[in-house]
């Protein structure tokens, strides 16, 4: 059972309650996040409990937002798996890299751990119908799940998404609808739907659920690697939800006592055409501006402004990593590159977070010794 305290915002602190419909803070527009009793939740369990439960994110229930079971959605989703990666390795003169696979989710990519979540709670909490912008992997888990619960969904994506996206959505019963533009204007037509509808806003960071299913991933790492940190993590961003979930993870494995102090230095990786959180990087800047033109074969990296732009940059900096970009033809070699040594299809985005790591590795950012984890956030056949 779950045991969220309330929802915080993190720019002003401002509490609000957690068993009614949320969005965002009213004050600041800041995503709102869900906090738990960890002082009391370590009373209760043991790092031992959660590794004897049946394989899933529902393992980490007590740190998850559902209350009645009952309401859990489930298509098998988590404990993918951290694939030593040697003869990568040895390429990018490297020791122990390790690819978290996150292709082999139900509908081949990680965007399931946020919804299965996301949709468990806001059933929860009576929601009947769910709309989201879409680069295109989002709207297939939603519908997916929404399916899995009896939802009404619409699913908005930009109207040049590979065509796959849009058939994978309609199979599972979602209102698919295609706009003139990019994720951005997906989010004005989402937010239009929303009021028209009655449907309720899954939109990244729009609500507060759907990082809590994704922090599972750090909190798998930290189970794998004997409930320690790695290094190094190296992830493909777009609207920087797993950034933020692996530093919430990871904060969360601490209150409980159960990991050390230690963080992984988190790499945020994004494409040359479209790299707004690379620049404010770079420009020490607080908040991110919207990329004009934004430009990319992945699909899943082509959001010109993050929403939650300030818990981004924070988590990025305050784990002493940083963002890089890479260009098209990088990204596609590193794709043809991993597939070619490890027998593992990355989708672009994972060909772009391997790129990275290339460049990290080449700048001395990452060494030989240290454990660097790299993310495949969705199947490689998904965009063929
Ligand atoms: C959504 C998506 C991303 C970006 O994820 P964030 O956590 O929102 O930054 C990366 N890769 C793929 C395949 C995606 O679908
Ligand atoms: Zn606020």
């Amino acid at each position: 059972m779950g045991r969220v305290v309330c929802l915080e915002c993190p720019e002003c602190h401002r509490h609000l309650p957690a068993d009614r419909i949320q969005t965002v803070c009213e004050g600041c527009d800041s995503p709102l996040f869900a906090r738990y009793d960890l002082s009391d939740l370590a009373q209760r369990i043991t790092p031992l409990d959660i590794s004897r439960r049946p394989s899933g994110l529902w393992r980490w229930t007590e740190l998850l937002p559902v209350k009645d079971d009952r309401y859990r959605l489930t298509l098998g989703e988590g404990d993918t798996p951290l694939l030593p990666v040697p003869r990568l390795a040895t390429s990018l003169r490297l020791e122990h890299v390790y690819l978290k696979d996150e292709g082999v989710n139900p509908t081949g990519s990680f965007k399931a751990r946020g919804m299965a979540v996301a949709l468990s709670r806001a059933a929860e909490l009576g929601v009947r119908g769910v709309v989201v912008p879409t680069a295109g992997n989002a709207g297939g888990a939603m519908a997916a799940y929404a399916a899995r619960a009896g939802m009404r969904a619409h699913v908005i994506l930009p109207g040049d998404a590979h065509p796959a996206f849009r058939v994978e959505a309609e199979r599972a019963g979602a209102h698919v609808m295609a706009v003139d533009g990019l994720i951005d204007r997906a989010g004005q037509e989402a937010d239009r739907m929303a009021l028209e509808q009655g449907a309720f806003n899954m939109a990244t960071l729009r609500e507060p659920y759907r990082v809590e299913g994704k922090k599972t991933m750090g909190f798998e790492l930290a189970e794998a690697f004997g409930w320690e940190a790695p290094e190094a993590i190296v992830y493909p961003a777009g609207g920087g939800t797993g950034l933020v979930g692996l530093e919430k993870a990871f904060d969360e494995l601490e209150g409980l006592g159960w990991i050390g102090s230690r963080r992984p230095r988190l790499y945020a990786v994004q494409a040359e055409g479209c790299a707004p959180i690379v620049r404010a990087m770079q420009t020490k800047a607080e908040r991110i501006e919207a990329w004009q033109d934004a430009s990319t074969r992945a699909e899943g990296l082509r959001v010109p402004r993050p929403y939650a732009d300030r818990a981004v940059l924070r988590a990025v900096r305050q784990s002493g990593g940083t963002a890089v970009a890479v260009g098209e033809e990088e990204l596609a070699d590193a794709v043809a590159e991993v597939a070619r040594l490890e027998g593992i299809l990355l989708c672009l985005e994972g060909g772009a977070a391997v790129a990275g790591l290339r460049r990290l590795a080449q700048a001395g950012a990452v060494r030989p010794g240290e454990r660097i984890v790299v993310f495949n956030t969705a199947a490689g056949w998904k965009g063929m």
